[in-house]
């Protein structure tokens, strides 16, 4: 009798269930036992394949959506990438609003992935008509059928890291987990993940990544809104200048605030040192924890599980490439291998 073909029906099976991997060297001057998930093992690349298949399902289960309507979001990141592959197989149009500020790269990647992209000027105001908020917001109310994600503002974010991201962390560590720590930038990674876990274990720790020049911290910290935390900063994907809706404040126990030098080469060394070629805010998330664990966050008995959100391919004309390293001068303070580029 023939064998069974094992294959899957489509590249949406794969998403979730990523990998929980041992950190070796980049923790080894600290006490505890540090483990990454890497949301890079998802087919999209970022954990951002979670909730755009979640909120599109959500949709399709409440009858919004049906084949041949329309996916409509505001960004060129991950979460643009995922929600056009997770469109290609659904049958759906994806139109992202994007800033002129993307990347070339960046839109020929969407445009690739069968997304329509409107790029919208970067220099105008949020509420400019021309904004990609408002292009965005314009074409959900002109296009019957389309469905706008308006992920900092939609609370299916968070569920849907409460569904998965939660359940994983806690399956892969048999309970054991005592700290997570995650970047946040519309917040849902870190909410929906804590508000699971802190169900199951009220005592694990909940630490937060917030970048310099991002309200956050501070936010959570006063509750107040403080325009002088603001400025701006290189690592995308972390941190914020307004407060979004799919944070809950409530479930972080501390936020600590990264530098965008130190991030970059934290990720650089994640590469060097494990083998684990991640984006920029995995950096952030690692440097964040080896601040913490100078501060005395973590003893023997810690087991911290580290969020590392994407893969380092999407980085590599930035903190991959040495020449903009230079040009950002963040070689300047260092005196490492690194910095003595080999000429043949
Ligand atoms: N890292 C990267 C690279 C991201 O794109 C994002 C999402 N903006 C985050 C971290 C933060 O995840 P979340 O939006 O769930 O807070």
């Amino acid at each position: 009798m023939a064998k069974e073909i094992q294959a899957y029906n489509n590249i949406l099976e794969l998403i979730g269930n990523t990998p929980l991997i041992k950190l070796n060297k980049v923790t080894e001057e600290f006490e505890g036992n540090f483990y990454a998930k890497v949301e890079a093992f998802n087919p999209g690349h970022s954990s951002k394949d979670r909730i755009a298949l979640y909120i599109i399902e959500e949709a399709e289960r409440k009858g919004i959506l049906k084949p041949g309507d329309t996916i409509i979001e505001t960004t060129s990141g991950n979460t643009g990438f995922s929600l056009a592959m997770v469109s290609i197989i659904k049958g759906y149009d994806c139109i992202l609003a994007v800033s002129s500020k993307s990347s070339k790269d960046k839109i020929d990647m969407l445009r690739t992935m069968g997304a329509k992209v409107y790029v919208c000027p970067a220099h105008v105001s949020a509420d400019d008509e021309r904004s990609y908020y408002n292009v965005a917001k314009r074409l959900h109310e002109e296009t019957k059928g389309s469905v706008y994600i308006n992920q900092y503002f939609n609370d299916l974010n968070i569920d849907a890291h409460y569904n998965t991201t939660g359940p994983e962390i806690w399956e892969q560590t048999g309970g054991q987990i005592t700290h997570l720590v995650a970047c946040s930038g519309t917040g849902g990674t870190i909410s929906g993940t804590a508000k699971f876990l802190k169900e199951m274990n009220p005592n694990i720790k909940i630490l937060g990544v917030d970048a310099y020049g991002s309200v956050l911290k501070k936010y959570h910290e006063t509750k107040e809104f403080d325009n002088e935390e603001i400025y701006p900063y290189r690592i995308e994907g972390l941190g914020k200048n307004l407060i979004p809706t799919a944070t809950d404040f409530d479930v972080i126990d501390k936020f600590m605030k990264v530098t965008d030098e130190e991030s970059a080469h934290t990720a650089r060394e994640i590469a060097k040192k494990e083998g684990i070629f991640a984006g920029y805010t995995s950096g952030a998330a690692l440097q964040a924890v080896k601040q913490f664990a100078e501060e005395g966050e973590f003893d023997a008995n810690s087991k911290v599980v580290i969020i590392f959100p994407d893969h380092g391919s999407r980085y590599m004309s930035k903190i991959y490439s040495d020449d903009w390293m230079s040009e950002q001068g963040f070689f300047d303070s260092v005196n490492n291998e690194e910095t003595q580029k080999i000429e043949i």
